[in-house]
């Protein structure tokens, strides 16, 4: 059993890499930002509250994001393992992983850490384009659609996130500079952080990941 964590910036890959890997071993994907995609588009209260901060490109507040894990893990039968994509965001949240996580006895295996120069995330995110129904994401330029606007897996037709625009694309790298990236230290200090260069196809990423998952944690 591999409980993992994908840090890394908006349009880094961590959606697409998250999908792969957790698909191969059999893990439960637990994605925030599609968790509250979900919330807003059902219209729900947790959703409208949500979608104010998603729309500027900041963190929603963490008592809304630890109620969402809390529930899916609770309603969800973890048994090869679990993935977390774009959470824990911030310190507290990530301490509140820590203590959810010794309450099962265990710890976190390991926090990857996927990692692309901010310009070309800028163009990889203006580019994305992602399917409302089953979350693939998908890229004009590096990865489009066979079945043009409309998704391979599922059929459904192809968005754009509301948040995909430039300006709050740079909000969100700024908020990511400022709470997210300081969650490195964090691990490094646990002894499971794996810095990886997201700069490659997706194929070789994902082998990058495999290869750090397959090795023993650095600092163990
Ligand atoms: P993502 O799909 O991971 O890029 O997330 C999209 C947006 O959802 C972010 O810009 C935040 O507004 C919100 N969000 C997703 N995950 C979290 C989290 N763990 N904590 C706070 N806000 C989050």
């Amino acid at each position: 059993m591999m409980w993992v964590i994908l840090l890394g910036p908006p349009g880094a890959g961590k959606g697409t890499q998250a999908q792969a890997l957790s698909s191969r071993h059999g893990w439960l994907h637990l994605a925030t930002g599609d968790l509250l995609r979900e919330a807003v588009t059902q219209e729900t209260s947790l959703g409208k509250e949500a979608a104010v901060y998603m729309k500027q490109g900041t963190l929603v507040p963490d008592r809304i994001i630890i109620g969402l894990i809390q529930e899916r893990l609770s309603s969800s039968a973890v048994i090869a393992g679990c993935l977390f994509d774009g959470f824990p965001r911030n310190l507290s949240q990530a301490r509140e992983l820590d203590r959810v996580m010794q309450q099962q006895g265990r710890g976190l295996d390991r926090a990857i850490s996927l990692e692309v120069n901010g310009e070309a995330l800028v163009r990889r995110l203006t580019s994305r384009r992602v399917c409302g129904r089953c979350h693939r994401v998908y890229n004009l330029l590096t990865n489009p659609s066979k079945a043009g606007d409309r998704c391979e897996s599922c059929g459904e037709d192809l968005q754009q996130r509301a948040d995909d625009d430039e300006e709050t694309i740079r909000r969100r790298l700024a908020v990511y500079r400022e709470d997210t990236e300081p969650l490195k230290d964090h691990y490094k200090h646990q002894g499971i952080l794996s810095v990886i260069s997201g700069d490659a196809s997706p194929e070789e990423v994902g082998e990058r990941i495999e290869d750090a998952l397959g090795r023993p944690s650095p600092g163990r």
